[in-house]
């Protein structure tokens, strides 16, 4: 069960992974967008995962439908602070939203720059109407290659002081890590915290390379890192985190039994691991269904749920004076 004395956190998020159906919809009347069918009821399988079966491609073509009808800044800033509205619905706590600035201006060649201003904007608002904490992590989508990667890092940090970290996402297997060495370097000298999408797609050595080289401190998904043993230690010694995303691995095929998630392991050697939902309108879930997840699929004990919990506490990009802040608040609600 979920320990109510602690905050529920939701580390790994993508803003553009979470467009609501129902907006999707909206926007594509709005913009004129000609959509697959007539029908909202028969709209929702082409936006969301239905089958049980794991299919990469076809999660990757969902995603798409949520940006290909962002015609403007102010759609823009309309899903992020629907957003933040829905992690407040979800019971979350605190989270950290990722966004790729070029992936969402992409359709109708917004200005990416315009673009992170939009969603921070968005989320501000979000935050005036909703009790949540929320912090924005910029995305640098590698599927689109190293020169459009640099185009979006240029425009995530000329808004850096609005932003806590920057992550690479995309196709890790035919763009790997070191094709980005410089870009993290000046994500380096801006100040910002890193977290990579790593271990999924490609093996271990992909993991290897975005500590060492990318100087990540936490690990989207890390799925694969359970295939080096050295690597498991090097992590619990140096606290480099995971953020794992159940229903995610098993839906893009990552993992085919969920039964056998290496979040076991991970949690066994000692590592900071946490509960996360990636894209969680795409894959028709939220946070708290992950923990039940862990409880009835893997078999997770109160203690291990608490663990997750307090994991998430310590790999959140925050003070340890926000840390000691939000436990108060969430400590102070619940008595
Ligand atoms: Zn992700």
């Amino acid at each position: 069960m979920i320990n109510s004395t602690l905050p529920l956190i939701d580390l790994h998020r993508h803003l553009d992974g979470n467009i609501r159906a129902t907006t999707i919809w909206e926007l594509a009347q709005k913009n004129n967008i000609t959509l697959p069918t007539t029908r909202f009821e028969q709209f929702i399988p082409h936006v969301q995962i239905i089958d049980s079966e794991p299919d990469l491609l076809a999660f990757l073509k969902k995603l798409d439908w949520g940006v290909n009808v962002l015609s403007s800044l102010d759609d823009c800033k309309r899903i992020a602070f629907e957003n933040v509205e829905d992690v407040f619905n979800a019971g979350i706590h605190y989270a950290e939203l990722r966004f790729s600035p070029y992936y969402m201006s992409m359709s109708y060649q917004l200005p990416i720059e315009d673009v992170v201003a939009a969603v921070i904007d968005g989320v501000k608002q979000g935050m005036k109407q909703y009790p949540v904490q929320i912090k924005l992590i910029g995305i640098l989508s590698r599927t689109f290659g190293v020169e459009k990667c640099q185009q979006e890092l240029s425009a995530l940090l000329a808004h850096k002081h609005e932003l806590i970290g920057i992550d690479l996402a995309g196709d890790e297997y035919n763009y790997p890590g070191e094709l980005f060495t410089n870009h993290f370097t000046q994500v380096a000298d801006a100040g910002l915290h890193v977290t990579v999408h790593a271990g999924e797609a490609a093996g271990p050595v992909s993991v290897w390379q975005a500590i060492h080289e990318l100087k990540a401190e936490r690990i989207g998904h890390g799925v694969k890192s359970y295939e080096d043993e050295s690597l498991l230690e090097y992590m619990q010694k140096n606290k480099i985190a995971i953020e794992s995303c159940l229903t995610s691995n098993f839906q893009t095929g990552t993992i085919s039994d969920l039964s056998q998630h290496p979040i076991k392991t991970f949690l066994k050697h000692g590592l900071l691991v946490c509960l996360n939902t990636d894209d969680p309108a795409v894959q028709g879930i939220e946070l708290k269904g992950e923990f039940t997840l862990a409880e009835t699929v893997l078999g997770f004990t109160n203690e291990e749920i608490t663990q997750l919990q307090k994991n998430a506490i310590e790999m959140a990009f925050m003070s340890n004076s926000e840390r000691k802040a939000l436990l108060e608040k969430v400590a102070s609600n619940n008595s």
